[in-house]
């Protein structure tokens, strides 16, 4: 469960998140549209604890994430630029979400290695824009998260890994109960989906 009470985020002078107010229950897809600097990715920061709000409350389980690593361990978020190890491969990403995340399941990256058509050796700065969100979406689910935060995710995935990814996020949401929460600016993208 989440719960935003009067959120405000300012950058220098200009307001960034201006006073929101909303609940996301568990175990739901919610989708955050909104024009280009509406707030979204800002919002997406605070949630993942990234920034510190300037007022009101954000609580994730009843706990606010920012500099709290317990709870920032159910939490993954896709940001819309990935960020990986410089140099590193899927394999050595995975190594490394490995150690930090509680939920890190093996079993489930082979199987997401399996469904996904990308090679683990190859350093992921060399892949395209479509297949580095590939790389990021195999270690976020592979960290079993409970809150699963997207950044304008479909972003230069092709149409068939669009579904793919649809049927995986249902799938997760219906098995495991994840809440998953996508920032778009493209309605239609969004409205099979939440
Ligand atoms: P969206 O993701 O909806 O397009 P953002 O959350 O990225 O919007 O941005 C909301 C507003 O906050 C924009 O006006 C943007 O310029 C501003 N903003 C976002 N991040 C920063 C930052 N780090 N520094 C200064 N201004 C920022
Ligand atoms: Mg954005």
């Amino acid at each position: 469960m989440i719960e935003i009470s009067s959120l405000v985020k300012k950058f220098g002078t200009a307001t960034a998140l201006g006073g929101i107010t909303c609940s996301i229950g568990g175990g739901s897809v919610f989708g955050l549209v909104g024009s280009n600097g509406a707030g979204k990715s800002t919002l997406l920061r605070i949630l993942s604890g990234v920034y510190r709000p300037d007022g009101g409350t954000v609580l994730v389980d009843g706990i606010s994430p920012f500099e709290h690593t317990e709870i920032k361990g159910k939490i993954f978020f896709i940001s819309d630029f990935p960020y990986f190890l410089p140099q590193a491969s899927l394999n050595d990403t995975a190594d490394f979400y490995a150690r930090i995340y509680p939920n890190w399941n093996w079993k489930r990256y082979e199987e997401l290695c399996e469904i996904f058509p990308l090679s683990r050796r190859d350093k992921i700065v060399n892949m395209s824009k479509g297949m580095q969100r590939q790389a990021a979406l195999i270690t976020a689910l592979s960290t079993q998260p409970n809150y699963l935060l997207l950044d304008e995710i479909f972003d230069g995935l092709d149409p068939v890994m669009r579904q793919l990814l649809k049927k995986l996020l249902s799938r997760e949401v219906s098995e495991r109960g994840m809440t998953v929460i996508i920032a778009s600016h493209n309605l239609r993208e969004l409205e099979d989906l939440c």
